[in-house]
């Protein structure tokens, strides 16, 4: 396993935000404490080539954000808020490149999967996950790509994204979006490679992985994936309640260790990238637990 990384997210500053550098920090403590040294730099991308997932205008926007250091509403801009965003797509593009030969996760800020085309919202400014996906489908060749969203809010920016792409499905699992950002995901929006699972309040832990199983299974079994993409978020951990408004009953770390059994069970080559998680105290837990599956 590689864990790619740079010291430079640390650079996004964000004050008091919940998306801020010290998720990073614990993160990084954790690892080292469990004795992880195998990390990878996260290489760096072309503005350019972000074209294969996002338009100029969205790209535009937050070149003139950042040299404004304009805050839009859930998002912070800094002067160099731009270029880590880019980093930190650079970082998921460097995790599916390894993926061919191992796994490899993407240790990297800000998130991505609330972004989509045109938009940036919700914490995230590029998406990480969809651009890796579309950049090493080019590159390699990999044909069919299969998206795993375990994060606790739907990633419709990454929906949004391929929604029209058969070669790349989308499974997002999130706790139910009439009371949850960004109100949508709902199952009525499925489509043939788009399938959305919704979660009620109240959702344990062996209800969790009761359906993550059962549906990982049925739709990788259906569309054949050559590589695995996921999109790991931690805030749907019951810690994260009074910060991102979690009403899902997840309080064991462990079922993010079963939630990595079961990915790496399928057996093709996985990348991950990290999306959300707040909860500093157990946020290097909850990530070494779902990462130790796969060392
Ligand atoms: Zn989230």
């Amino acid at each position: 396993m590689k864990i790619v990384y740079s010291p430079k997210f640390l650079e996004h500053e964000t004050g008091m935000h919940p998306e801020r550098k010290e998720r990073l920090i614990f993160i990084k403590r954790k690892l080292d404490q469990e004795g992880f040294r195998d990390y990878v730099q996260a290489e760096k991308i072309k503005d350019k080539d972000l074209l294969i997932v996002h338009s100029q205008q969205l790209l535009d926007s937050l070149k003139l954000n950042s040299e404004m250091e304009k805050n839009q509403p859930d998002n912070i801009f800094n002067k160099n808020t731009f270029e880590i965003a880019k980093l930190s797509a650079g970082a998921a593009l460097t995790a599916a490149r390894i993926a061919g030969k191992e796994f490899a996760f993407s240790l990297a800020r800000p998130p991505g999967h609330h972004t989509g085309t045109h938009t940036f919202a919700g914490f995230c400014y590029l998406n990480n996950i969809a651009f890796a996906v579309r950049m090493i489908q080019k590159e390699k060749n990999v044909g069919k790509v299969m998206i795993v969203d375990f994060d606790m809010h739907h990633g419709n920016g990454t929906q949004e994204i391929f929604y029209d792409d058969p070669s790349v499905f989308y499974l997002s699992l999130h706790q139910d979006p009439h009371f949850t950002y960004p109100g949508v995901g709902f199952s009525h929006e499925n489509n043939e490679h788009i399938t959305n699972i919704p979660l009620p309040a109240g959702t344990t832990d062996e209800d969790f992985l009761k359906i993550f199983k059962e549906k990982v299974k049925e739709c990788f079994e259906k569309f054949k994936p050559n590589m695995l993409a996921v999109s790991a978020g931690f805030d749907m951990f019951i810690a994260n309640g009074p910060i991102v408004g979690c009403m899902l009953n997840i309080e064991k770390s462990e079922t993010f260790f079963e939630i990595g059994k079961i990915l790496k069970e399928l057996n093709v080559p996985t990348f991950a990238v990290l999306e959300g998680g707040y909860d500093l105290p157990t946020l290097g837990e909850n990530i070494w637990q779902f990462l130790k599956t796969f060392k």
